[in-house]
């Protein structure tokens, strides 16, 4: 089950959060960014445990946590961190502009990380959770092999949004890596509609364009990806520039 959200109020950017129901479980993959959002989805909880994991600690994916009593709340190691560093400021410093009621929020932090990789067992599905890095050093994905589907969180967009210029080469090996393994086919991203392997191989494309430091068109795709792409165009110069000196 896809859930959308905007991530401000009459805002066209929607983020997605994702319910798997097993025999022996409810995995709730992101938690929105509202609480209310998560309280009143979470009639469709119906197998206990339930447990949310993070695909990582960006404020639009993990807000919504405390409007659910969660059994376990998982994700990567540097999640955790996350929670008492960038994510109080980010939460500040977006809230102010946009939305005052955030003072109230209470971010739950995760209650188990991993570094590299996690299984979790549902009865009739497991998922295998692997750390990616890139997009940010606690981005993971999680692969349903019984489902054939692929979590992608923000490791895998529309436009792939770069922070970091230097985490550019590893983020692409992670996915050539990735594009290695047949047990998935439907990938479910955490921004845009669920769609097939081509946006990992359109990332892997854009994102080896992108390490060689020359400018390069893309496709439209609309105000944000536009923002995005001239972003990480600008990161990758200086990236270039900084290390050529
Ligand atoms: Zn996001």
């Amino acid at each position: 089950m896809k859930s959308s959200m905007p991530l401000f109020p009459k805002d066209s950017f929607l983020v997605n959060n994702y319910v798997l129901t097993g025999t022996e479980g409810t995995l709730v993959w992101d938690t929105l960014l509202d609480p209310r959002a998560i309280s009143e989805q979470s009639t469709a909880y119906t197998h206990q445990p339930v447990t949310a994991v993070y695909s990582h600690a960006d404020w639009d994916h993990c807000l919504g946590t405390d409007g659910f009593q969660f059994t376990e709340v998982i994700a990567h190691k540097d999640a955790f961190e996350r929670f008492s560093t960038d994510l109080p400021l980010e939460i500040r410093k977006v809230g102010r502009k946009q939305a005052p009621e955030w003072i109230t929020l209470r971010p739950v932090p995760p209650t188990i990380t991993f570094t590299c990789k996690m299984k979790l067992e549902f009865g009739s599905f497991h998922i295998e959770l692997i750390s990616l890095g890139g997009h940010t050093s606690d981005s993971i994905v999680g692969i349903v092999p019984d489902f054939k589907l692929l979590l992608a969180g923000d490791a895998l967009e529309t436009i792939p949004v770069v922070n970091d210029a230097a985490s550019v080469k590893g983020w692409l090996q992670a996915l050539e890596k990735l594009s290695q393994r047949s047990d998935f086919e439907q990938i479910l991203p955490g921004h845009g509609n669920p769609t097939d392997r081509a946006l990992l191989y359109q990332n892997i494309d854009y994102l080896s364009k992108l390490s060689k430091g020359d400018s390069f068109e893309i496709e439209d795709k609309g105000p944000f990806y536009r923002k995005t792409h001239r972003d990480n165009l600008q990161r990758m110069r200086n990236f270039h520039e900084q290390n050529n000196q």
